[in-house]
């Protein structure tokens, strides 16, 4: 399992203080889960975390107990094999016990279904002495069919709704899964994923499918002048940039490794894949990493980026070895452009 802490020692005592500060302003008890939650909000290492923590203090909702524990299985715990295997296994126990329950209420109805048969043919006996202990015995019946089938229904309503919150659980586990939490858009497990499902499917005519490579220029030297935490501030704000930049329909942006970006565009053009990364690169170049106390603007970067079109014939690995090429070539024409080929 990777490192999730990854802070130096006084940047943690730092960030110590900080939480302890959080902590003293809500009601949740001075536990590990909620120093833990209040660590990762002022470290600012998780977006999804912040935003929710943001969207309830906006709110004006106090994070009590319960609300760390929501907070921290829906935001912190990474949703790995286990998470998953849980959610599929309370899944098969919930319609384990719907089906015992229909079975039950089918037992029951075959029952009473033997019984009303019974008490037709005693019926067409006309014998009243035998007709009268008949109808008690199905009025019994009736009652516990009721009760059977209302036992049923509660039961069906009640997991309709579990199995709806199991859905939606399922759906984020995988999805997380796949998605970088420091920078909020596609893993490199997402990105592998997603470029095998672009090619699966042939460009229609006229189109194609457009990888682009990006790599953030000189940022070693970021790390060395600033430290690491500032370096990362400046992954997440190209991170945001390309959230906030590659939204077609199907565009997505992926973090590809460290400060290596990727925007994987199908059936589009070369001509407004070129627009896209022009409009990345550009506001890159503006975007300015500012001390958060002072306001004083620390770091500024620029990014290179390569823009390939998958031709026929092209595997995955081939499209990507074009991309790394065309970024290597604006590296070297000098950096802070974009090369299409
Ligand atoms: P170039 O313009 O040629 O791309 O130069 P560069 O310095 O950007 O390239 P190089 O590949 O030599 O350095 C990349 C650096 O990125 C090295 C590594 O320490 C840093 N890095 C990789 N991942 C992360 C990360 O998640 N956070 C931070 N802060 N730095 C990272
Ligand atoms: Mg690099
Ligand atoms: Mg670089």
């Amino acid at each position: 399992m990777p490192m999730r802490y990854t802070e130096p020692k006084d940047r943690s005592a730092e960030l110590l203080r900080l939480a302890l500060a959080q902590m003293g302003r809500q009601p949740a008890a001075f536990n590990p889960l909620t120093f833990t939650l209040w660590y990762e909000v002022v470290a600012g290492s998780n977006p999804r975390l912040n935003a929710a923590v943001q969207a309830l203090q906006e709110a004006g909702t106090a994070i009590d107990d319960e609300r760390v524990l929501l907070l921290c299985r829906d935001h912190v715990f990474p949703p790995d094999e286990d998470n998953l295997d849980r959610v599929r296994s309370d899944m098969q126990q919930l319609l384990l016990g719907v089906q015992r329950r229909a079975g039950d209420t089918g037992r029951h109805a075959g029952d009473y279904g033997a019984q009303l048969a019974e008490l037709t043919q005693v019926l067409a006996t006309r014998d009243a002495e035998r007709i009268s202990p008949q109808v008690d015995g199905v009025i019994e019946g009736t009652v516990r069919m009721k009760q059977s089938v209302d036992d049923l229904q509660a039961q069906m309503q009640a997991s309709q709704h579990e199995v709806e919150r199991l859905r939606l659980a399922l759906e984020r586990a995988r999805s997380e899964a796949l998605i970088d939490p420091l920078t909020g858009v596609l893993n490199r497990k997402g990105f592998d994923k997603t470029l095998r499902a672009m090619l699966d499917a042939q460009p229609p005519e006229g189109s194609t499918h457009v990888l682009v490579m990006l790599d953030i220029d000189h940022f070693k030297k970021v790390n060395d002048t600033h430290g690491h935490l500032i370096g990362d501030r400046v992954i997440q704000g190209l991170g945001e940039i390309l959230r906030a930049t590659v939204k077609g329909p199907q565009a997505v942006a992926a973090r590809y490794g460290g400060e290596e970006f990727a925007i994987l565009l199908p059936q589009t053009s070369l001509a407004s894949s070129q627009q896209i990364t022009e409009a990345v690169r550009a506001r890159t170049k503006a975007l300015k990493i500012r001390n958060r106390s002072t306001q004083e603007v620390l770091v500024t970067v620029t990014v290179s980026g390569g823009v390939a079109a998958w031709r026929p014939g092209d595997a995955a690995d081939d499209l990507v070895a074009r991309a790394d090429a065309a970024l290597y070539a604006s590296k070297k024409a000098g950096r802070d452009r974009i090369t299409v080929v």
